[in-house]
């Protein structure tokens, strides 16, 4: 049996980036979306590979993919496989190329969604495909999931998959998706591949402040906006509490091992420091967050309103939800009602486990000079929904990136584009790990 991708899957890959970006999966919310076209041309690149795909939509024109790669051993547990197919808008007046062109050049692939995700969708196919020509089947069962609606709701993708055809997943204990094992350069010559083994928890907050409406001349103590005013301040410059998480508490421990720093936990601003730029993979996930975005009150200058509301975007840590009530209750007062206007898990995975140490020597294999360590995503993926089936969820879309290159802002960003290169070290990756999963 071949040990290792062949050439057609190094070529596969970019062509099905590039076809992918290609068909324009704009979700901009509010049901305004078509990911058939995606849908089906990912379940025919499964069907030549003898693969058998099921289409499943919960709204006409919002299509999943959903398949299942019978592994060699029945009793080990099964992994689940999964991309979304939609992408955020695109403003091509902003872009070098036209985002839905798919143009590669100067073995770069442009296009909305080169990263995040249709380069990973690729890249599942491409592996999947190889396994075909090669006779390869993989030890556990992999079920392969194409995802519509993660940029929205999730509520046409998988949060439908999960709560209509969890028969679909039957076996799986462990989710692989986006996003992490990409080169961060930290400017000073090392390379290092963090992990996801966990997500914060999603907390958008609707304020409500309620107060006596009257003319603004007179005197008013009771006054909507004043109490919503002070809500909003106090929130905004609330210090929240360091909590680390096994997986932050991991992700500090190693990397002041590569760096040789000596400081340990105690004192974590001072390891910070020391870290440097490396400092920026786990500084967003020490501790919640509450950001104020959007301020409503009011209709004339000389109308006191009878009501103001506030929208604020807050994140908590897994563990962190109950410190996140009672501090938003400590500080929006009396005078100001809060509610969640979306509320979503936090996610947090085990970073000694087996599937995290075949990422990690995946990894290492092909970027021996790199250091692979486990991080937190400060954000959220289709992988919250998947856990409701009792499935663990890892970021790893492995990416060797050049240095200069910024991984970071190409997520929902201007020139969106993924290197040729990091496509094939991606699929060489994904296979080397999927075989020995
Ligand atoms: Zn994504």
């Amino acid at each position: 049996m071949a040990e290792q991708v062949d050439a057609p899957a190094l070529d596969e890959v970019v062509t099905f980036t590039s076809d992918l970006i290609r068909i324009d999966t704009t979700n901009r919310g509010g049901g305004d979306c078509r990911e058939r076209p995606a849908a089906e041309y990912a379940a025919a690149r499964l069907a030549e590979a003898g693969v058998e795909p099921v289409l499943l939509e919960r709204t006409e024109g919002r299509t999943n993919v959903v398949a299942r790669i019978e592994g060699t051993d029945p009793s080990a547990d099964a992994l689940l496989l999964h991309g979304h197919l939609d992408v955020v808008p695109a403003a091509a007046a902003d872009w070098s190329v036209h985002p839905f062109s798919g143009e590669i050049r100067d073995g770069v692939v442009w296009g909305r969604g080169a990263v995040d995700m249709k380069n990973m969708d690729a890249m599942i196919l491409a592996v999947v495909r190889g396994w075909a020509r090669q006779g390869v089947r993989p030890r556990r069962d992999i079920v392969v999931a194409f995802t519509a609606d993660e940029e929205a709701s999730a509520e046409d993708g998988s949060g439908f998959l999960a709560d209509e055809h969890p028969e679909l997943f039957d076996g799986c204990t462990e989710g692989v998706s986006e996003s992490g094992a990409f080169t961060f350069h930290d400017g000073s010559g090392r390379q290092i591949y963090p992990i996801a083994a966990g997500e914060r928890g999603t907390a958008w907050l609707k304020l409500t402040a309620r107060g006596r409406a009257g003319h603004g001349s007179k005197v008013n103590r009771d006054n909507a906006v004043t109490h919503l005013a002070g809500a909003i301040a106090r929130i905004g410059a609330h210090e929240w509490p360091l909590r680390l998480t096994p997986t932050v508490r991991a992700a500090l421990t190693e990397l002041a091992a590569i760096y040789g720093i000596e400081t340990g936990l105690t004192d974590v601003d001072a390891l910070l420091d020391k870290l440097g730029p490396a400092a920026a993979l786990v500084e967003p996930t020490l501790r919640n967050s509450a950001n104020p975005t959007m301020l409503d009150a009011g209709y004339k200058i000389n109308v006191i309103p009878g009501e103001a509301v506030a929208h604020v975007d807050g994140r908590y840590m897994p563990g962190g939800e109950e410190e996140f009530r009672s501090t938003l209750d400590r500080l929006t007062g009396p005078d100001v009602d809060w509610e969640f206007h979306h509320r979503e898990v936090a996610l947090q995975s085990p970073v000694d486990s087996a599937t995290f140490a075949g990422m990690r020597a995946a990894v290492e294999e092909f970027a021996p000079e790199g250091h692979v360590v486990p991080f937190c995503m400060s954000g959220g993926t289709d992988a919250k929904q998947f856990s409701r089936l009792g499935i663990t969820g890892y970021g790893f879309t492995p990416l060797k990136l050049p240095d200069g290159y910024d991984y970071a802002a190409m997520f929902h960003g201007v020139d969106e584009r993924v290197p040729v290169e990091a496509l094939h070290f991606g699929v060489r990756v994904l296979d080397r790990f999927l075989r020995t999963a």
